[in-house]
């Protein structure tokens, strides 16, 4: 499989800057057919907090290869129910569709819904939406930060997976720093622009503008 296994380390030092010691841990692996192609699934837990993690992978993963990774956010609204107000069910899938075509590369799956509010929060913040406010404004008339997410651990379980130098496939410079601040080392950063509808542009304009992200509209 040529996967490194936190347990017995064959190559502790394959990343310079990663941590010797990984604070998350590989619970359970299995195959997991995909409509866009063949991946398997990983399931990992936090060892200091209770979070989880899911990673979907493919490919012989290696430290000296420069790999496909994202960071995928939970985004229930947008993930599963095929919400328009975002990207984010868009991103995750063509995401998986250029790992496929690439033959090799993760996806994070941080269960940390509506950038760490939580589902409850975020339908509060819609609320506000609808009645006018952008996704920055919502959360700060909610009085909840605008961005809770930490990717620390996120960065580990790639470690885990043995992996060390990475293309990111992230349109989020913060998201591109914490990754480079946890060990991995970002070979390249690949940006990911999907057809958006008219409520999503609104959204991706403010994270443009509000919150720094990297799109070209
Ligand atoms: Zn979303």
């Amino acid at each position: 499989m040529g996967c490194t296994v936190n347990k017995a380390p064959v190559e502790p030092l394959v990343c310079p800057n990663s941590p010797s010691i990984l604070t998350v841990e590989r619970v359970a692996e299995a195959k997991l057919p995909t409509e866009w192609g063949d991946f398997r699934i990983a399931g990992y837990r936090s060892k200091i907090s209770d979070e989880e993690f899911v990673v979907l992978y493919e490919g012989e993963l290696r430290p000296d290869v420069p790999t496909l990774v994202r960071i995928h956010s939970q985004c229930l609204t947008g993930d599963v129910f095929g919400s328009t107000k975002c990207d984010c069910g868009a991103q995750l899938h063509r995401t998986l569709q250029m790992i496929q075509k690439e033959g090799r590369g993760a996806v994070v799956y941080q269960q940390q819904e509506g950038r760490g509010i939580g589902i409850l929060n975020k339908i509060r913040a819609y609320a506000l939406q609808d009645a006018g406010a952008d996704t920055v404004e919502a959360n700060e008339r909610l009085d909840l930060p605008v961005d809770a997410r930490d990717y620390r651990q996120c960065a580990e379980v790639l470690f885990d997976l043995g992996l060390c130098k990475v293309k990111v496939i992230s349109n989020n410079p913060g998201k591109l720093r914490a990754l480079e601040e946890a060990g991995l080392e970002i070979v390249e950063r690949v940006s990911i622009e999907v057809e958006s509808s008219e409520s999503a542009a609104r959204y991706l304009r403010t994270k443009k503008e509000k919150m720094g992200h990297l799109l070209t509209f």
